[in-house]
């Protein structure tokens, strides 16, 4: 870490960037990151190529984000600091390219299957979130947290966490949100917010994602399917497929829920359909902590953690489907 803050120190213009399809940490430790070096007067760029989800609108800073990297732009930048990925590509496909080209890259993670890309690297998996290990940076670097900044901190330690609830959970989540209500986080103001209401189309989803539930011949394992046209159905959006997931993964017996999404591609921070989309689905995996879905991801090429992975997938449903039924017999 120390070759890392010396780096940030000397450095004058910053991307920090986080990956596709944020969740509260990739928010948190992105805006923490981002504010702490504007304290220390850098140029900073915030970049995250996905829509923000309704549920993260209140973090201070969000508006700071843009979804847009202007290439010609690109070679003012000294340093690219990226933040809760386990490879570079999680940035999004295009940004990827261009933050490679950016003279030196920070990778700051706490995934399991971290490829070590980058010039610089700190990758704690013991870290509950990304956003503990920018805490981490900004003490040491001697900056003082605002308000905003514990906000940030505090959202993506509670939401990487579950609540509290993850496997990950640990006495550094619980110490460092301490400090950040001491320092003026209002924990019912961010739980308000990231558990809102839901609309009722997504309600709706909820109905036609469940009634696609499929259990493995040994009841070890559950597999949801959402295709596009639910979600245009519904009238829903990417950000509502969020936690669906878990219903597959509550049911008695069951050690690992597939989630089988249909791909849906941005283009500058607007949902769309792709021209020439990449991917066919988007798989999530969880498991109720019995078995590595970070390494059944691996294999297909994707990463995670232990309990929560994910992988992008090419061919047939058919074939995936069977992958996982075949799984299902190993566990
Ligand atoms: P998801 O199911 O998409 O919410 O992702 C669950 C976890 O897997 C998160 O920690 C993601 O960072 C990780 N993950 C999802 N998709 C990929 C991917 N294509 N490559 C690497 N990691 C992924
Ligand atoms: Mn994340
Ligand atoms: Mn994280």
């Amino acid at each position: 870490m120390e070759k890392i803050i010396a780096h940030l120190e000397k450095s004058g213009r910053l991307l920090v960037a986080s990956h596709v399809k944020p969740d509260g940490d990739a928010l948190g430790s992105l805006i923490a990151a981002g504010l702490c070096l504007e304290t220390m007067n850098k140029q900073v760029t915030f970049f995250n190529e996905s829509p923000i989800p309704a549920v993260y609108r209140f973090l201070p800073g969000v508006d700071r984000i843009t979804a847009i990297l202007e290439p010609d732009n690109l070679c003012g930048y000294d340093t690219a600091l990226i933040l809760d990925c386990s490879d570079l590509d999680r940035v999004g496909e295009q940004a990827s390219s261009y933050i490679s080209q950016i003279p030196v890259v920070i990778n700051v993670d706490h995934h399991i299957t971290n490829t070590e890309f980058g010039d610089l690297q700190y990758i704690d998996i013991r870290a509950c979130a990304a956003s503990q290990i920018v805490y981490h940076m900004i003490k040491k670097m001697g900056v003082s947290i605002s308000q905003d900044i514990a906000t940030s901190i505090y959202t993506g330690i509670f939401t990487d966490t579950g609540s509290f609830r993850f496997s990950n959970t640990n006495k550094a989540a619980f110490e460092i949100c301490e400090e950040m209500v001491e320092l003026g986080v209002d924990p019912y103001n961010v739980a308000r917010h990231v558990y809102g209401p839901y609309s009722l189309a997504r309600i709706k989803l909820l109905n036609l994602a469940l009634d696609t539930i499929e259990i493995s011949a040994n009841g070890k394992l559950s597999m949801m399917t959402l295709t596009r046209d639910m979600l245009n159905e519904t009238g829903t959006r990417q950000e509502d497929v969020d936690g669906l997931i878990n219903y597959a993964r509550r049911i008695e017996d069951v050690k690992v829920a597939v989630l089988i999404q249909e791909a849906i591609c941005w283009r500058s921070g607007r949902q769309q359909e792709s021209k020439k989309k990449k991917h066919n689905y988007h798989v999530s995996l969880r498991s109720d902590g019995s078995v590595d879905v970070a390494s059944i991801a691996a294999v297909y090429g994707g990463g995670g953690h232990l309990t929560a992975a994910g992988f992008n997938f090419d061919s047939s449903i058919t074939d995936l489907k069977d992958g996982m039924l075949t799984l299902a017999n190993k566990i």
